[in-house]
């Protein structure tokens, strides 16, 4: 292989794009793996979406109302349709990128499925 400046350039080319697509799924990899509710910050009761739905971390502290099948007393978040994850705090499909905790409660609640 000869070493005139057009190859030595071509075989610099060749480098940094070979480079830059090996960095693609790493970064995909940094950025895009599923976040874990422990890792999300809590929702906040003054949070404006949460006064609306009259949420609470604590569901007896929650204006909950019978639902079909479900007496107030009985929801939660950890029998929510919309609760996503397990543990103390997990994610809500209302609340993208917060945790509510799982003794919560709001409005929307849903019963869940199986
Ligand atoms: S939608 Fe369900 S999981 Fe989300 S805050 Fe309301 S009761 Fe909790």
């Amino acid at each position: 292989m000869s070493d005139k400046p057009i190859d030595r350039n071509r075989r610099q080319a060749i480098k940094l794009i070979a480079g830059g697509f090996a960095a693609i799924p790493l970064a995909g990899l940094m950025t895009s793996g599923t976040a874990v509710a422990s890792d999300l910050p809590h929702v906040t009761e003054d949070d404006p979406i949460a006064v609306g739905l009259k949420y609470k971390h604590d569901a007896s502290q929650a204006p909950r109302v019978d639902k079909p099948g479900a007496p107030a007393n009985t929801q939660n978040c950890g029998n929510c349709q919309l609760a996503q994850g397990d543990g103390e705090w997990v994610g809500c499909s209302i609340f993208p990128g917060k945790a509510v905790n799982k003794n919560g409660w709001c409005s929307a609640w849903v019963m869940k499925v199986g």
